[in-house]
Parts: C-alpha cells; sequence; structure tokens
C-alpha cells in the first residue's frame, strides 16, 4: 500500500480517510511550516508514493529530485501557486488541489473584512480596550454604508462570484466585475456589470475585492499607479494572494489617503509584512485564515484524501490540477 509523507498535520479526518485504505502516512511532527532544508531531508528519508503538501511548502525540481519515487502531490490548498506545474507535467508527476470545499468560508470572510473597514469595528474595538471610549459621540468613527454602493470584484470565479451574491443579496450592493473570461451566468445570477479593463472597475467601485489566482499576469495587478485610480473613499480587500498586490505601494497609498482603507488576509512575503503596514489603522489585517472554518478544514482535509486515494486506485483524481 502507498506510503505518503504528509508536511504538516492537517484535519484528522483526512488523516484518518487514507489510513482506513491501508495507506502508510508520515506525517511531520513540526508543529510549523518546515524549513527548506527539513523539507528536503524529510523526502529523502523513506521512497514515498505521494506527498501532501501545503501552500507554504515550495514545490519544484529539487523537491521532485529529492523524493523521485512520489509520483501525486496533493495540495492541501485551491492555489497551487506554491507548486511548479510545468515541471511536475515533464516528469508526469500529478498534482491536486482542493477547489470548491473552501468558497463560501472565504467569501465570508471577505464579507468579514469589507464590513470590518467598512464599519470601523476593528479601529472602535482598540480604542475602547485601550480605555479612550469617553462616551458617545456624533462624529466618532463614521464610516460607510454598503446599501446601494458598487462592490467590484476582480476575478469572478469560485470565490468571487460567491462574495458578490452575499454583497448584492445580503446588502443591497451593486456589483461589477472584471476577469479573463466574461461569465454570463454570473451577470445573470447577480445582476453584475462586466468591465473590460481593471481600471474600469477600480474607478466605478467602492469596495474592491480581489479573487484572481497568484500568476506571472496577475503579481502586482494591484500597483501604485492603479492604486491611484480608486476612489479615495473606497476600500481594498484581498482574501486572494499576496503578491497580487504591491504591498509597500499599499502602505504608501493607505497613508496618503489615496484610499479609505484595506481589508487583507494574505501578504506579499507572508508571514513577514511590508514596513508601515501594521501601523496603518485603516487597514484591518487577519493572519491568512480566510478558509479556517472547522467544516471547511475537514472539507479540504477530505478532498485532499480522496484525490489520493483515487489516484493510488489506478482513477484520475477528482482535483488534478491541468
Ligand atoms: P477560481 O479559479 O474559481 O477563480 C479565479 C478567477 O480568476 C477565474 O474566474 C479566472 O478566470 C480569474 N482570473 C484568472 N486570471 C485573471 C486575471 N489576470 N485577471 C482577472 N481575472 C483572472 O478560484 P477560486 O476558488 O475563486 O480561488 C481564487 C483564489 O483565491 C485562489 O487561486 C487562491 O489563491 C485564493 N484563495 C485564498 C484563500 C485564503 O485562505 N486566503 C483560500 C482559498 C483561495
Amino acid at each position: 500500500m502507498p506510503t505518503i509523507y504528509v508536511t504538516r498535520r492537517i484535519p484528522e479526518l483526512g488523516l484518518s480517510m487514507l489510513r482506513d485504505k491501508g495507506f502508510t502516512l508520515d506525517v511531520s511532527e513540526k508543529d510549523g511550516v518546515l524549513t527548506r532544508d527539513e523539507l528536503l531531508g524529510a523526502l529523502r528519508a523513506k521512497p514515498y508514493d505521494g506527498v501532501l503538501s501545503l501552500l507554504t511548502d515550495t514545490i519544484d525540481a529539487e523537491v521532485y529530485d529529492a523524493v523521485p519515487t512520489a509520483k501525486i502531490f496533493a495540495n492541501y490548498a485551491v492555489g497551487f501557486n506554491n507548486i511548479d506545474i510545468p515541471e511536475a507535467k515533464k516528469r508526469g508527476i500529478v498534482i491536486t488541489n482542493t477547489p470548491g470545499a473552501l468558497t463560501n468560508t472565504v467569501a465570508e470572510h471577505a464579507m468579514a473584512l469589507i464590513l470590518a473597514c467598512t464599519t470601523r469595528t476593528v479601529e472602535g474595538d482598540r480604542l475602547t480596550r485601550a480605555g479612550k471610549y469617553e462616551g458617545w459621540g456624533p462624529m466618532m468613527l463614521l464610516g460607510m454604508d454598503l446599501a446601494g454602493k458598487t462592490l467590484g470584484v476582480l476575478g469572478a470565479g469560485r470565490i468571487g462570484s460567491r462574495l458578490a451574491h452575499h454583497a448584492k443579496d445580503g446588502f443591497d450592493m451593486n456589483v461589477i466585475y472584471y476577469d479573463v473570461k466574461q461569465n454570463p451566468d454570473f451577470e445573470k445570477a447577480t445582476g453584475a456589470r462586466f468591465c473590460a479593463t481593471v481600471e474600469e472597475v477600480l474607478r466605478d467601485a467602492d469596495v474592491v475585492s480581489i479573487h484572481v489566482p497568484l500568476l506571472d499576469s496577475t503579481k502586482h495587478l494591484m500597483n501604485a499607479e492603479r492604486l491611484a485610480i480608486m476612489k479615495n473613499t473606497a476600500y481594498l480587500v484581498n482574501t486572494s494572494r499576496g503578491p497580487v498586490i504591491d504591498e509597500v505601494a499599499l502602505v504608501a497609498a493607505l497613508r496618503a489617503g489615496v484610499i479609505a482603507g484595506a481589508g487583507i488576509d494574505v501578504y506579499e512575503h507572508e508571514p513577514a509584512l511590508a514596513p508601515g503596514l501594521a501601523q496603518c489603522a485603516n487597514a484591518v489585517l487577519t493572519p491568512h485564515i480566510a478558509s479556517a472554518s472547522v467544516p471547511t478544514r475537514d472539507g479540504m482535509a477530505r478532498l485532499a484524501a480522496e484525490n489520493l486515494i483515487a489516484f493510488f486506485e489506478g482513477k484520475t483524481p477528482p482535483n488534478a490540477v491541468q
């Protein structure tokens, strides 16, 4: 039966599905991300048949060389920008991900960041805890209503379209979007208006939420020039991948009032933050937890296990990355 290396403990549900099928699992005992040397060393230790990897593991030619017996890498994430896909294809290695399981949870987190920014919830919490609340004030911490405002979605795939649904049906927002593919079904369901360019979204939106994958073409999709196109009353939310925003430019924009604020879950060089970001009172920052609900993390573990099981039963894994 297959022997799998698991680079960090994931919810038991996925591990027990694999053990029940007779797989042998070696699960990293480190409660943290393996360093490069630790990862390579662990993979060289045994002729593993497959690897269950996380988005924090960089999987490239050197890793494939370290474990030449492994014919599948099952990534415990929907994004797979941490994996060298062309190199895997060249070697006939199968890569899988966990799409769908986290769509609603991430969309809810994006909505939470939008609300935290526009209602100034986190600033209010900080002020209250600091003992600086001196009584109700007519001009204290004024925010923005969402009803009637425009949400601009960059990347209307699974998560972006789910967020659009929450924004329209839950908060009476209008939706506009930019995507490399126009999506008539999405437009019909949400009344969303397609914009031919990113710039058109940025000009018209009161809240911009990013849901594109990290690709060469989406790195620094939001840069200083594009931040400057946004309304100075608008908010930027990112639950996709950090490098999609030029984080240094974001800090400058937040400081200068180029935009009103930002809600950020992912960072360009995470876990590090760009200098000054933590000091921006108009930013709400979460530590890459957009998919972190108990059922969703179980769902991701189930999908990763299903992909491995299907592969070793000689079937095409349901979430093979093409
Ligand atoms: P998806 O593939 O369903 O949607 C991505 C959309 O982006 C697609 O519609 C695609 O056409 C579009 N797109 C691709 N390139 C584009 C470009 N250059 N400009 C505009 N649109 C472009 O993916 P999804 O399930 O919605 O997930 C989106 C991303 O969210 C993932 O790739 C992942 O990186 C990120 N994510 C983050 C977390 C988190 O914990 N913060 C959790 C899950 C997913």
